[in-house]
């Protein structure tokens, strides 16, 4: 039995008759035994806290371990346990390699392009090379498991989003290139076809460090998700210095999805120059909860400006917000992005 499925069955959910059933107290994905989940109407930086190191107990999950099946099925288990449906995605992008994405939805309405919301699962590296990637890998979907509890509590906002954990965003070599790294997201952007794309997407990568520096890819970015990114942090009153912008592009989850034209909001802490990144030194020791909470309002509020625009904006606003192909204008600017 997982620790949280105890708490999810006493907030009467799905689980309840299924809770205390005598399976092994282990099998607790921190192996501490029960964490408290708090059951707060916004998001909880703790509960995102507790999935990171429920996540990091697994040890470094590369693409095609043991540890990133298991990691699969602890957010599969959770998600479902919410009320989300879950679909897994497996492919292969090379003879001999299997990959796996886990996608959620809340039971989307027909005919409405959904807000993707993404991070990368997968760690850096394997073999005695492999990182526990406590930022770089379970930090984005610790964020992402604590939104969609907050998420199921209000279905209409739920079912208008759409969630995705890729596989193999990290390059097999040493840096992601156009042909090494991101393999989940190209496999995803590929399997959608035009008609298939999100409205927009947000994708999360290294959100839970102590008083990280979050740098959005100008170069990446659609003036209006900008300016989204922008109103939410101030409007939230956090650190504009903490909360800024890279003047360039990176190749993360986010490019696949931007090169078939869909707007994009790529939250990335600084990495460049850093003395943790792709090292032992990327544990839990430099996670927050206060700063995985930060993260979460701040997707939170541009959920609720994106919705809400899909509700009263002119169709014309909403056309250039979600549906215009801005390929050739951003794309001329993606010919050198900085390493990743
Ligand atoms: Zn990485």
């Amino acid at each position: 039995m997982r620790w949280w499925a105890c708490v999810l069955a006493a907030m009467g959910t799905l689980l309840a008759s299924h809770c205390g059933n005598g399976e092994n107290a282990d099998e607790s994905p921190a192996g501490q035994g029960p964490l408290a989940m708090e059951d707060t109407e916004t998001f909880s930086g703790q509960n995102a806290w507790n999935h990171c190191a429920a996540l990091c107990e697994l040890g470094p999950r590369p693409t095609g371990s043991q540890a990133y099946a298991k990691q699969v099925e602890y957010l599969a288990e959770y998600l479902s346990a919410l009320g989300w449906r879950v679909q897994r995605d497996t492919f292969s992008p090379m003879p001999g390699r299997e990959m796996t994405n886990l996608r959620a939805v809340f039971g989307a309405e027909e005919g409405v392009r959904p807000i993707l919301v993404s991070c990368h699962i997968d760690t850096k590296g394997s073999g005695e090379k492999a990182i526990l990637g406590a930022d770089d890998g379970a930090s984005g979907a610790a964020a992402l498991l604590e939104l969609a509890r907050v998420l199921a509590r209000t279905p209409e906002q739920a079912k208008q989003v759409e969630l995705a954990f890729f596989d193999g965003e990290e390059a097999l070599g040493e840096h992601i290139t156009e042909s090494d790294g991101l393999y989940g997201s190209r496999y995803d952007v590929a399997r959608r076809g035009e008609k298939g794309l999100p409205a927009c997407m947000i994708n999360l990568d290294m959100v839970g460090g102590e008083g990280k520096v979050i740098a959005v890819p100008v170069m990446d970015t659609l003036p209006e998700m900008y300016e989204l990114y922008r109103t939410a942090v101030r409007e939230l009153g956090l650190p504009e210095e903490r909360w800024t912008l890279h003047l360039g592009s990176y190749w993360d989850d986010h490019r696949p999805f931007v090169e078939a034209g869909v707007p994009t909001l790529n939250l990335i802490a600084s990495f460049a120059g850093s003395r943790w990144w792709h090292t032992a030194r990327d544990n839990m020791q430099r996670i927050s909860a206060a700063s995985l909470e930060e993260t979460g309002k701040v997707i939170l509020r541009i959920l609720s400006k994106l919705q809400t625009a899909r509700q009263t904006e002119s169709a014309h606003v909403r056309c250039t917000m979600y549906d215009v192909r801005f390929g050739q204008a951003v794309g001329a600017a993606l010919h050198n992005p900085a390493p990743f």
